[in-house]
């Protein structure tokens, strides 16, 4: 293969990626640490640029890119690229969805595990040689509702590996789910606030929209029972911290793990402080698998299409 373009790599990737681009003939430059006034000096030279999250392609740097036919995200959410400024310079933006599914939906069921079994703090009090065996009795996720919030790739994988501890699945999500998947995993199908009313345990999986931004928020917390807990590892906006806050202070619901945040990485004192709270640092697609497959995912696509904008048939 000897595929001609120059493509720029902006933050780290797993080098199984990089060998892909570099032995189909691509010319690759790596920069993982490179600053905007940098990218937006060098942009014009290349005609791929290959983000994951670190890097923002606002506007200004879309404006500059003016021999870019694609912008590669390494990962899922397109939330660190203008979309619509790209559209208009007919760039192409293209991800690697399917990378992280199982990264992703095993993250949530150690969190929920984590909540359930109160591991963080049994960690914790253990290695601080205190012995409080009889305050931690925590609860089995057998026969338990889960109540999944998007039933997309991540959402469905969730729903299989719930089923495998026995727990009850409850779905919701806007489009219609169709009946091969709700009879495969026993889904009762439902709308928002059904869901919320009903789980023990509720698992966020939409994207970030304008449809989906504090998505759970005071009204919608209020559904909630008292002993259940929230999990979310999409992305931080789709839950109002400040409901949040007050719904853990008030423990009007039992507890939360989030994977992603409002700010990231959080500065909300009073959120980090709450000890009905487990938080991780937006870890949900990073695994070693995942990486080397969003990464060599990446290269692949962008193979193809370089071959295909080069032999035009
Ligand atoms: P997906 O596109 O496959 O599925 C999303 C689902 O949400 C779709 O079925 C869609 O119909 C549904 N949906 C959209 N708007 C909705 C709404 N208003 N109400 C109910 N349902 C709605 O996406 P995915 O790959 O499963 O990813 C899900 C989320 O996980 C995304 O937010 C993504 O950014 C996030 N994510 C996080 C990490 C991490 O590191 N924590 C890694 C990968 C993905």
């Amino acid at each position: 293969m000897n595929i001609k373009g120059k493509v720029i790599i902006c933050d780290s990737i797993d080098e199984a990626g990089i060998k892909i681009l570099e032995n189909s003939g691509l010319t690759v430059d790596y920069f993982p640490e490179i600053t905007l006034d940098d990218l937006k000096s060098k942009v014009s030279e290349y005609n791929v640029i290959v983000v994951r999250s670190r890097t923002k392609i606002t506007k200004e740097i879309i404006q500059k890119a003016s021999n870019t036919k694609i912008i590669a995200r390494v990962g899922v959410g397109l939330d660190n690229i203008d979309t619509e400024e790209s559209r208009k310079y007919n760039i192409e933006v293209i991800n690697a969805g399917e990378a992280s599914i199982t990264a992703v939906s095993e993250l949530v069921i150690g969190l929920m595990l984590s909540l359930s079994r109160n591991i963080p703090i049994a960690n914790y009090e253990t290695k601080n040689s205190n012995w409080i065996k009889k305050n931690l009795i925590g609860t089995e996720l057998k026969g338990k509702y889960l109540g999944i919030i998007g039933l997309g790739k991540i959402g469905r994988n969730v729903a299989r590996l719930a089923r495998g501890l026995r727990m009850n699945l409850i779905g919701y999500d806007i489009i219609p789910i169709d009946k091969s998947f709700v009879q495969e995993v026993s889904l009762i199908t439902t709308d928002l606030k059904t869901l919320l009313e009903s789980s023990d345990f509720v698992t966020c999986h939409v994207p970030f929209t304008a449809e989906t931004k504090y998505l759970i928020n005071k009204n919608t917390i209020a559904f909630m029972k008292n002993s259940a807990f929230i999990i979310n590892t999409s992305r931080g906006e789709i839950i109002e911290e400040a409901s949040l806050i007050e719904a853990l202070k008030s423990k009007s619901i039992a507890g939360a793990a989030l994977d992603v945040f409002e700010e990231e990485p959080p500065k909300n004192k009073e959120l980090l402080s709450l000890s009905n709270l487990i938080c991780t640092p937006h870890i949900g697609a990073q695994t070693k698998e995942g990486q080397e497959l969003a990464s060599t995912v990446i290269a692949e696509k962008i193979i193809q299409k370089m071959i295909t904008a080069q032999n035009p048939s």
